[in-house]
């Protein structure tokens, strides 16, 4: 989004009416609950559970993007990829 001032980059991906930014992407968007659901579940499955401790969207970033294992690191990788996947699918720009 070069040239676009970052409080016009609000997300088209979802009525909250904010700036997608890093946060909103991994960490409040509706558009990728269903791809979250599923990291935050395979995060509990080996035990990476402390996600759960987090209480601000900001908490939760520094979360998932400071895995602690391989694990957790591919699941995280595995998560980034499939948001912009769904992105894509409901992007109306081609990028
Ligand atoms: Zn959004």
């Amino acid at each position: 989004m070069i040239g676009t001032s970052r409080l016009d980059r609000i997300c088209e991906f979802c009525t909250m009416n904010v700036v997608e930014d890093e946060e909103h992407f991994i960490t409040s968007c509706p558009l990728y609950s269903v791809n979250r659901a599923n990291l935050y579940r395979e995060l509990n499955n080996i035990g990476c559970e402390n996600w759960i401790n987090c209480n601000t969207t900001s908490e939760k970033l520094s979360y998932i993007l400071q895995p602690v294992n391989i694990r957790s690191t591919k699941l995280v990788i595995t998560y980034i990829k499939s948001c912009f996947e769904t992105r894509k699918l409901h992007s109306h720009v081609t990028v």
